[in-house]
């Protein structure tokens, strides 16, 4: 694959550093030369800014636009508004065009195009919303963070967008698994993303190092960890925002607790999707190491043989309380039908020391298809077209203290493909919740956060609107029917 033109760095820690492949020039002539200057990953990756081809957001095949005014292109020293917009647009389109090369994918959920707005306020948060992408900055520690600065919060949020348009179903299903998911998958997408740069390849490769240890790839968004850990120490490892070189283990996730501090897998979806991203990484370890180890070029080979997995196994897995296990089951199906199986053992090793996949689940050479279609057990109403095809359940309003009013939620409940499970701590298969127990649990961590926006629903006397807590779904009125739906995947502080 061949890289693009080389240019220089900043500084001479930059030295040898090539811009990322996939960022193109303008046009031909004198404007091809244009140069930005942005970051590879991190403002608090440890690295200096980079120099880049000016990207061009509109003519990608997945297009994105910013909203704030564009500053006239050039090299801008970090800590001016000028760096920040060329920072964010040099990671909105190394993300737009590799996701658009892995997936084949023309257009977002919401259109054509994909807003972003680089500073929609003060908060230490950045947001996917069905509308755009939205970033932020506050004051840390004396110091003013802004969200979308680092490539990897922005290749996080642009891997939120990616997925719904991958799998829309997955925007208002009541599961925390399914949550989870999502959070994992923009993480991915980062890592992914950074490993399509020559300078953090060379950086892993560097010293002989394994690639299965900590590095300036496995932590992500360390600047919003720095930030958020000094309003809240325990809300993040030392040296980032989460980390997917972790050692959890799978739990379901209404046996879990819904907050806790960052040492403690907790239901809180950021929380449980590093037992996902932690298998990821593991697996992609074990890939590099069966195509030869680390070095540039199998870097590059596993990371797209990964993307492609992932890619496909997100589209074709269930959505059922499982989530995590369905995904893995459909990871070694994509690697029998796209690489012969080169990558079974890689990848079930790494599912099975995670606890993903239970080693019940390999009851034979191929994955035994499921058993049953469903396992809810009552109330269950037939699916709309509205809803994606997934069936909706309707609950009393008593069970989220909202008075006696009834509201109807979408449950996880497709049909299974494969017959697999998640492990259990000391042994065998997780026991898990039917489709509407899964939908309860994680409608009850909602209303007990206050991530849920009650509007005028409910008995005033009675519910707990939690005022000061940010909002990720809301209840609306649709075919005379109260629903709870998802308005956005909010990345910040719980
Ligand atoms: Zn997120």
């Amino acid at each position: 694959m061949a890289a693009a033109k080389k240019t220089g760095t900043m500084k001479k820690m930059g030295k040898g550093l090539k811009p990322s492949k996939i960022v193109k020039p303008k046009a031909a002539g004198k404007e091809a030369t244009q140069k930005v200057a942005a970051w590879d990953d991190d403002p608090m990756s440890g690295a200096l800014p980079v120099t880049r081809d000016l990207p061009d957001l509109s003519t990608a095949a997945m297009k994105v636009k910013i909203t704030e005014a564009v500053p006239a292109p050039k090299v801008y020293a970090p800590g001016s508004r000028e760096f920040r917009y060329w920072a964010a647009a040099d990671a909105l389109a190394r993300g737009s065009q590799f996701w658009s090369s892995i997936t084949g994918l023309k257009r977002w959920q919401p259109g054509d195009t994909l807003k972003v707005t680089l500073d929609a306020g003060a908060e230490l948060n950045a947001y996917y919303d069905r509308v755009g992408l939205s970033f932020f900055h506050d004051t840390a520690g004396g110091k003013i963070v802004y969200s979308g600065e680092s490539p990897d919060v922005v290749c996080h949020e642009m891997g939120h967008a990616v997925l719904d348009v991958l799998r829309p179903e997955l925007w208002d299903v009541m599961s925390g698994e399914v949550a989870a998911f999502h959070e994992s998958f923009g993480d991915m997408s980062a890592i992914l993303i950074g490993l399509q740069l020559s300078g953090i390849r060379q950086q892993l490769t560097a010293g002989g190092s394994p690639f299965y240890q900590s590095s300036r790839l496995s932590r992500l968004a360390e600047q919003l960890g720095w930030a958020l850990r000094q309003r809240r120490p325990d809300s993040a490892p030392p040296d980032c925002l989460r980390n997917a070189v972790n050692s959890f283990f799978y739990r379901a996730p209404d046996t879990l607790r819904p907050s806790g501090p960052d040492s403690e897998l907790t239901s809180e979806p950021h929380s449980f999707s590093r037992v996902f991203t932690g298998g990821f990484y593991e697996a992609l370890s074990n890939m590099l190491e069966t195509i030869g180890g680390i070095n540039d070029a199998n870097l590059l080979e596993a990371s797209d043989a990964m993307a492609h997995l992932l890619a496909d196994a997100v589209q074709s897995a269930s959505v059922v309380p499982e989530f995590y296990s369905q995904v893995a089951a459909h990871f070694l199906d994509a690697d029998r039908r796209l690489y012969q199986g080169k990558y079974n053992e890689a990848l079930k090793s790494a599912f099975v020391r995670r606890g993903i996949l239970s080693l019940q689940s390999m009851v034979s050479e191929e994955l035994s298809p499921a058993a049953s279609t469903s396992r809810s057990t009552r109330g269950m109403v037939a699916p709309s077209p509205a809803a994606n095809g997934l069936p909706t359940v309707k609950m009393s309003g008593n069970d989220f203290g909202m008075g006696g009013a009834a509201i109807v939620m979408y449950v996880p409940g497709e049909t299974r493909k494969f017959g697999v499970s998640s492990a259990a701590p000391a042994m065998g298969a997780a026991p898990q919740p039917t489709d509407e127990q899964s939908a309860r649990s994680f409608a009850e961590y909602l209303f007990r956060r206050g991530r849920v926006d009650l509007k005028d629903h409910g008995n005033p006397k009675m519910r707990v609107t939690h005022p000061y807590a940010r909002k990720t779904h809301e209840l609306i009125k649709r075919d005379g029917d109260v629903m709870l739906v998802r308005r956005n995947f909010d990345c910040g502080l719980d």
